[in-house]
């Protein structure tokens, strides 16, 4: 396990355009807002102290064996070229095996990889089975010092993360979810403070996959498989280019927690419940 967590921190340090890396700060637990009746309005975390972002990291430990798989569909901005060289930063097998196991997750998809992709960013947005949340525009870091990313420049966080709805929406995804990923996992208070007029809860995760530059599947399984607890979100990513094994982890990880009595849901039921 020791070695494992090294090759997960290693792989972090190297891969710069994924997440999947720890976060610099940790949420205090927060409560839910209640749902508003009559409509079907996502269900977000009320603000933090000061009415920063509010920050969700996992579900409730005891309602229940449920479980989130997140999917980071991740595209820097400067990548243009190298998706126009032939680089798959999509991974449309993996889409397909959550269809054909049902499995709903939480997509959480940059602006620019709507842009590269958008037949499949308004499939995903439309198939009840998903859900499109916010990883940024630009997959630019919004603190210094995040493995390696571009930064965003304070006065342009909001803009940034605006935008990528933006782009949803030209894509045709009709309702993404007011859940924004910071790119890296990177935040501060400063970073909470800026997207506050935006509206969003941001997501974290308990769980890293350790997908990000893998390529030996079992070892990512067996790591989902050891951190997964009732509540828990797990950071996976939705990029051939950069997480080639993400497929077949799914397909070894989703029987297996099943069997051990876990549901999948998306984030929204986890942040409601
Ligand atoms: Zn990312």
């Amino acid at each position: 396990m020791i070695t494992l967590v090294r090759r997960v921190t290693a792989v972090c340090l190297l891969g710069t355009a994924l997440t999947a890396c720890a976060a610099t700060v940790q949420p205090a637990p927060r409560t839910a807002r209640p749902a508003p009746s009559a409509t079907s309005a996502p269900p977000t975390l009320a603000p933090g102290p000061g009415g920063l972002t509010p920050v969700f990291r996992n579900g409730s430990r005891v309602h229940g064996r449920t479980a989130a798989l997140t999917f980071d569909a991740d595209m820097t901005a400067d990548q243009g070229a190298r998706a126009a060289a032939g680089e798959h930063f999509d991974n449309p097998g993996l889409i397909s095996a959550l269809r054909a196991l049902k499995v709903p997750a939480t997509v959480f998809m940059t602006g620019r990889w709507a842009e590269e992709y958008p037949d499949q960013a308004r499939s995903i947005g439309r198939d009840p089975l998903f859900e499109v949340a916010n990883h940024s525009y630009s997959h630019y870091a919004f603190t210094d010092d995040c493995y390696g990313l571009p930064r965003v420049s304070a006065d342009r966080m909001r803009a940034d993360v605006e935008r990528a709805y933006s782009a949803f929406r030209k894509a045709g995804v009709p309702d993404a979810r007011p859940y924004f990923r910071f790119p890296g996992g990177c935040y501060d208070r400063q970073a909470l403070r800026e997207l506050t007029p935006a509206g969003v809860t941001a997501v974290q995760w308990d769980v890293v996959s350790g997908d990000a530059f893998a390529t030996d599947a079992e070892a990512v399984a067996r790591q989902v498989l050891e951190g997964v607890r009732p509540g828990s979100v797990v950071v996976m990513h939705c990029t051939r280019s950069a997480a080639p094994t993400t497929e077949r982890v799914v397909r070894t990880v989703v029987p297996r927690l099943r069997a051990r009595g876990f549901r999948f849901v998306k984030v929204s039921e986890l942040i409601g419940s």
